[in-house]
């Protein structure tokens, strides 16, 4: 029928068949010229030169164009005519040498000269072009993931990912360690977030947690005897999404008995050595080591990247008291050497200050070690003899512009200024072309502190988890509260690039200790029986001296195939705000399941922007399901051009919406029922 489109006509559509596929589409080359070939794929690109049709067919090996003569095969060139971008198409026909090559094609001395198109189905024009390079928003891509898995760079990243977990657990059976399941539906496994609950229908107002970690179980297998464990497993935290998270994602979870932390060291040194071998990276070991407090002294930071220098110095003497008073220097005074910097006009300068303060610094001050003599933007303040002290601190050389930084607040054990000097370090690094790329800089750090003090909660966390173990000669530390900052943990980490790649620890392996340590962070004896009991008991049972380690695998595989996000090697991504957009998860659920389930959610919560620059929030009672009346749309009080929709509340129960104008902080109410 003339004007129907091919999708309204399926009787066009053929069926695959007894036919079966010969060759890849990418794997055909010059010496199959003569065989006949049959492949299957999905159409990258049709041209249409009159008599002769191109068709362009793109399976997961790569492309390979399909020629269609109308001369001598008509009625398979009639049928290329209906096919269009991504449709399936199955073409058998014959390998022909091309007259001029396309270089720029693996199969580009070769046509398939077409005997017989199957289109096998058809394809709604796609939102985005399936190319390398592609220009659709990130949250296109996600939406529409399975179209954007079909581009060449995704099926390369989940290769790779492939790869490289399949070595690892190569390597991980040739050292003797047995891959071990822990469950999914577990209780909480402290490692500092929130956990993702699981309501129990059997056992009504009952919760599961999805773990954090397999931590607890893995200690469990050591006091089971299974000597060395490990295990490639997905693991769950709810916690604030930063752009290298995700809400779920997969670790290599390693653990063993009667391990010296260079056992440890040397099984995950084999382990890297070996994956950055299947990404064509070559690395040696052993790894350097460094400890907690240089590597904030140093670089200021717990991951340092150490692919370049610019190393901070401590330069707090330089400012004598009456210049910390005018400048407001509470605590210390980091600095370090700009390369080539010193040319940095008034208006960058002004900027790298305003960075700075945005990072946390109380100030940011300058001196540039020009040809023509140093200068400092507090030279007045702290002299010309301070000035040079500061240039020469750095190691600074002409050319070079030094940046010291004072923080704004201190932070109890921590090297404030050092922080904040870590991030300038970095942005210059990036800025000034200082980092080679082309370097693999893995670092071992340890000496960590047991706890970490927390502002929010103004008490002492464990800085890991709660089974980190403690040196020996600390021990006594833990009953005397003003010292517990001093406290050394037997923790370490593993850095590549910058970029934190795992932890872990020697851990405690005596109830006493563990009993100890729960009581240092507070926990009552009822509250460590009801969370931990079944743990503390275990341990009495002989429980070897053990620890391990666990790489967070999205990480490793994001470095290894030089990409910038983790998203890109996971096949199915959430947003930053933790929601699948091609699923559409999280979602709401049927009342029905609530009710099996004994919960009622309290309020719904709906979050959008409005159009004005302001947003919006909903709060209903229920979400309704399917096509159920809405209440209609709520309008925006500042610009009443703009609406929102209120698909999806129920009217039936209680609901209001509320709005926020851009740069106010006072939600208003304009709508409910
Ligand atoms: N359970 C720890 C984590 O997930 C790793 C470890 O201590 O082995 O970070």
């Amino acid at each position: 029928m003339a004007g129907q489109r091919i999708w309204e006509k399926p009787n066009v559509l053929d069926f695959l068949g007894n036919l079966k596929r010969t060759h890849y589409c990418g794997a055909l080359r010059a010496s199959d010229a003569g065989r006949d070939a049959t492949v299957m794929g999905w159409v990258h690109r049709r041209r249409d030169l009159g008599n002769l049709l191109f068709l362009d067919v793109r399976d997961r090996s790569g492309i390979v164009q399909v020629v269609f003569n109308k001369e001598t095969q008509p009625e398979a060139h009639a049928k290329a005519e209906q096919a269009r971008s991504e449709f399936v198409v199955a073409v058998e026909g014959t390998v022909t040498r091309r007259e001029k090559a396309n270089p720029e094609l693996a199969t580009g001395e070769i046509d398939l000269v077409a005997t017989k198109l199957h289109i096998l189905n058809n394809a709604k024009t796609p939102p985005f072009p399936i190319e390398e390079e592609i220009s659709a928003s990130e949250e296109t891509r996600l939406r529409y993931r399975y179209l954007d898995l079909r581009r060449p760079k995704p099926h390369r990243n989940l290769a790779l990912r492939h790869k490289i977990l399949l070595e690892m657990r190569r390597v991980m059976d040739e050292m003797g360690f047995i891959e071990v399941e822990t469950p999914m539906l577990t209780r909480s496994t402290p490692e500092g977030a929130r956990d993702y609950l699981v309501p129990s229908r059997v056992h009504h107002g009952k919760f599961y947690a999805l773990p954090q970690s397999p931590q607890i179980f893995k200690q469990i297998l050591m006091i089971g005897g299974l000597d060395r464990y490990f295990q490639i497993v997905k693991c769950f935290r709810d916690e604030d999404l930063r752009a290298d998270r995700q809400p779920e994602f997969t670790q290599l979870d390693v653990e063993m008995s009667f391990p010296r932390q260079e056992d440890i060291f040397s099984v995950i040194e084999n382990v890297m050595v070996r994956a950055c071998a299947v990404a064509g990276i070559e690395v040696h070991a052993p790894f350097p080591h460094m400890l907690y407090k240089e590597a904030i002294r140093k670089y200021g930071s717990d991951k340092p990247d150490m692919r370049f220098g610019m190393e901070l110095h401590e330069v707090t003497d330089c400012f004598p008291a009456e210049a910390k008073q005018k400048l407001r220097i509470g605590g210390s005074v980091f600095a370090l050497a700009a390369p080539g910097a010193a040319g940095y006009s008034r208006k960058q300068l002004d900027e790298l200050a305003e960075k700075a303060k945005g990072l946390g610094a109380r100030g940011a001050y300058f001196v540039k070690v020009a040809a023509e003599g140093i200068t400092s933007t507090v030279g007045k303040l702290i002299g010309a003899e301070n000035v040079k002290k500061l240039a020469e601190a750095c190691g600074a050389k002409t050319g070079d512009l030094v940046v010291a930084v004072s923080a704004k607040e201190e932070i109890k054990g921590a090297e404030a200024a050092a922080l904040v000097a870590g991030q300038l370090r970095l942005q210059l690094g990036e800025a000034l072309g200082q980092i080679d790329k082309t370097q693999w800089k893995f670092l071992w750090l340890t000496g960590f502190p047991l706890f970490e003090w927390s502002e929010t909660d103004k008490t002492w966390v464990s800085a890991q988890h709660p089974f980190t173990g403690i040196v020996e000669e600390d021990l006594d530390l833990l009953e005397q509260s003003e010292r517990r900052g001093q406290i050394r943990s037997k923790g370490y980490d593993l850095v590549l690039n910058g970029v934190e790649l795992g932890s872990g620890s020697i851990r405690i392996h005596r109830q006493d200790i563990q009993e100890r340590l729960f009581k240092a962070l507070g926990l009552t004896e009822e509250q460590l029986r009801q969370r931990f009991g079944f743990f503390l008991d275990a341990l009495t049972y002989g429980t070897p001296p053990h620890g391990g380690i666990a790489l967070g695998l999205d990480r490793v595989t994001m470095l290894l195939a030089g990409e910038k996000s983790i998203r890109e090697v996971i096949a199915f991504a959430k947003t930053t705000a933790a929601v699948d957009l091609m699923a559409e998860s999280p979602s709401s659920v049927d009342p029905g399941q609530l009710d099996d389930l004994g919960i009622s959610v309290k309020l719904y919560v709906l979050q959008s922007e409005c159009g004005c620059g302001g947003r919006w929030r909903v709060f209903s009672e229920r979400m309704s399901q399917g096509a159920q009346q809405s209440p209609g749309a709520a309008t925006c009080p500042e610009s009443p051009q703009y609406f929102l929709p209120l698909v999806g509340i129920s009217n039936e129960g209680r609901w209001w919406v509320e709005h926020l104008d851009a740069g106010s902080r006072d939600w208003k109410r304009v709508l409910e029922r």
